[in-house]
C-alpha cells in the first residue's frame, strides 16, 4: 500500500473534531489547554474553576483564558464568554455542547471526583470523561460507578494521567514478555519551579507522607504547606504510594496489586527532575529465565507533557468507543491511547 492510499485510509475515517471540556484550571488545567491548542481532531469549547467557567462553542483562546484566570483568579471573568458561579461544573454541564472532558480537577476530599462523576450522571449528559485519578481508593469509586456509567451512555477512562496512565500502560505492554510478572516497580521524578503552581497536586502528594493522610494535608493552609516545604528543602520523597496503578494492572489480569510499588522524589524548588522516571517490570518468561523491562522517560519531559499528552490520548480512544455505543468504565491499563493529531 502506498503512502497516498494510507493517507486516504487515513482520511476516510475523519470525523469533527472532538469538542473537549476542562474541568479544573490549575497547573494540570493550563497545560492542557496549551497541549490541546495546535490539535486538529479536538477544539477546546469548555472550563471550569471554582468560580466561574467559560464556553465557546467556536473554541477558546487558551492565551486570554491563562491570563484571565491568573490576574483575576476566574474563568469566569473572561470577557465575553465567562460566568462568575459556585456551581460553576454544574451550571457548565447544563449549557454547554460538549464530547469529552477531562477531569484536571483536585480530589480532596478523596471522594470529590467520584462525587463530579455522580453528577455527569444525574445530569443526562453523554459523553467521554477522562481522570488523571491517583489513589487506588479514588480509583475504586469509580468501578464502583461502572454499572451506572453503563447506563447513564457514559464512556468513561480512569486513571489516564502519567502514573497511573503512561507508566501503567507501558507496564501492561512490557508484560507480555512473560508468562508471569513478579513486580512491577514505578519510580518517578517531577520537578517544578513552586509548589503555588500545582497546589493540589502538591497537597495530595503530602497526603502520602508518614504521619499524614489526605484530610490532614487538604486543612493544612498555604503557610503550613510552606513550612512543611521549607524544613525538607522542597523535596518530598514518598515511598510505598497508595497508587492506582495497582489496581489497574490487577484488573487488567497482569498481577496481583501487592506485586506493584509506586515511589517517587518531588522537588518544588526546581524544574529539573530529581531522579528519571521509570517503570521497571520483572517477569519470568516461557523459557524460565528471570529478567527485568524498564521504560525511562525522557527527564525533559514535565509532569505536564506526561499527563495530559496521554489524558487526551485515552480521551481520543474513549471517543471512538463512545461513538461505537461502548460505554462503561475502561482504565489505562486495558486500552491504547489514540495520537491525537
Ligand atoms: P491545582 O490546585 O493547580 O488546580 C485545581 C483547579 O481546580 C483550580 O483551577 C480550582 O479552581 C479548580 N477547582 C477546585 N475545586 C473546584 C470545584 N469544586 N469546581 C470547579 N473547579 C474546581 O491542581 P493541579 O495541581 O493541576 O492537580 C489537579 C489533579 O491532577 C490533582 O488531583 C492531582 O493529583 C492530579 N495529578 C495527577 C497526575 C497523574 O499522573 N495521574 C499527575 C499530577 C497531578
Amino acid at each position: 500500500m502506498s503512502a497516498e492510499q494510507v493517507k486516504g485510509l487515513i482520511n476516510s475515517s475523519a470525523i469533527a473534531p472532538v469538542r473537549v471540556g476542562i474541568l479544573g484550571f490549575g497547573g494540570l488545567g493550563q497545560a492542557a489547554a496549551k497541549v490541546i491548542a495546535p490539535k486538529r481532531e479536538m477544539v477546546w469549547v469548555a472550563a471550569a474553576d471554582q468560580k466561574g467557567y467559560a464556553y465557546n462553542a467556536e473554541g477558546l483562546d487558551p492565551d486570554a483564558c491563562i491570563a484571565t484566570y491568573q490576574s483575576l483568579g476566574s474563568l469566569g471573568y473572561l470577557e465575553p464568554s465567562g460566568i462568575l458561579s459556585n456551581r460553576s461544573i454544574q451550571d457548565l454541564i447544563g449549557q454547554a455542547s460538549v464530547d469529552g472532558y477531562f477531569l484536571a480537577l483536585p480530589n480532596l476530599p478523596n471522594t470529590f471526583m467520584a462525587s463530579v462523576v455522580r453528577q455527569f450522571i444525574q445530569s443526562g449528559w453523554r459523553g467521554v470523561l477522562v481522570d488523571a485519578l491517583k489513589r487506588t481508593s479514588a480509583v475504586e469509586q469509580m468501578l464502583a460507578l461502572k454499572d451506572e456509567l453503563q447506563n447513564a451512555g457514559i464512556t468513561y477512562m480512569a486513571g489516564c494521567g502519567a502514573t497511573p496512565g503512561l507508566l501503567t500502560a507501558a507496564a501492561a505492554i512490557a508484560a507480555q514478555s512473560y508468562a508471569e510478572v513478579h513486580s512491577v516497580k514505578i519510580t518517578f521524578g517531577v520537578g517544578i519551579a513552586n509548589w503555588e503552581a500545582y497546589r493540589a497536586t502538591i497537597r495530595e502528594d503530602i497526603g502520602h507522607l508518614p504521619g499524614y493522610d489526605v484530610e490532614r494535608a487538604r486543612a493544612m493552609s498555604d503557610a503550613e504547606v510552606e513550612a512543611l516545604l521549607d524544613e525538607t528543602n522542597g523535596i518530598l520523597t514518598l515511598e510505598n504510594m497508595e497508587h492506582a496503578d495497582d489496581v489497574m494492572l490487577e484488573l487488567a489480569g497482569i498481577c496481583s496489586r501487592d506485586r506493584v510499588t509506586v515511589g517517587g522524589v518531588v522537588d518544588t524548588r526546581n524544574p529539573k527532575k530529581p531522579l528519571s522516571t521509570n517503570v521497571q517490570v520483572t517477569g519470568r518468561t516461557f523459557e524460565g529465565k528471570i529478567s527485568t523491562h524498564t521504560f525511562t522517560l525522557g527527564d525533559e519531559t514535565s509532569m505536564a507533557a506526561n499527563v495530559c499528552g496521554p489524558a487526551f490520548g485515552y480521551l481520543k480512544a474513549g471517543a471512538s468507543l463512545h461513538r461505537r455505543g461502548i460505554y462503561g468504565l475502561f482504565t489505562a491499563a486495558e486500552v491504547m491511547p489514540q495520537f491525537v493529531q
